[in-house]
């Protein structure tokens, strides 16, 4: 398995999460071809916990970020979002939110850091990220 993103979108992420102090959020939209996961598009949603901790993403703009990506064509291949202060690794608390929301968890750190995890069988695995160039 592997996520293929955009450096430019990779770039937008880290870049968001580095000016960010509280965690950053959103979905990852794109296509799954087979056991490649492509990312066509980066769609950011605001934390409505406000914390440098944990997040929950806002419902409304999540529910507009959706609609408008099926209108597109495009499907929630995965879920971003940033840990300031702590290693780009899956909390505990992210392990729960892999169970509702069982795609592809990029998650970056404050120092351009990044690390990309699915569930499978009840264990978290890391998987790879390839830059893709189309
Ligand atoms: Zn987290």
């Amino acid at each position: 398995m592997q996520l293929m993103i955009r450096q430019n979108d990779l770039n937008g992420i880290i870049k968001a999460a580095e000016k960010s102090e509280v965690e950053v959020c959103g979905f990852l939209f794109g296509r799954r071809e087979g056991e490649t996961f492509k990312v066509g598009e980066v769609y950011f949603v605001t934390n409505r916990l406000n914390s440098p901790t944990e997040f929950e993403m806002d419902p409304l703009e999540m529910a507009k970020g959706i609609d408008e990506a099926e209108r597109k064509g495009l499907e929630v291949v995965g879920v971003f979002h940033s840990h300031p202060q702590c290693p780009p690794r899956p909390s505990g608390r992210d392990l729960e939110g892999m169970e509702v929301w069982p795609v592809v968890w990029l998650i970056v750190d404050g120092r351009g850091r990044y690390g990309a995890y699915v569930l499978r069988n009840e264990k978290v695995e890391g998987i790879k990220v390839g830059i893709r160039n189309c």
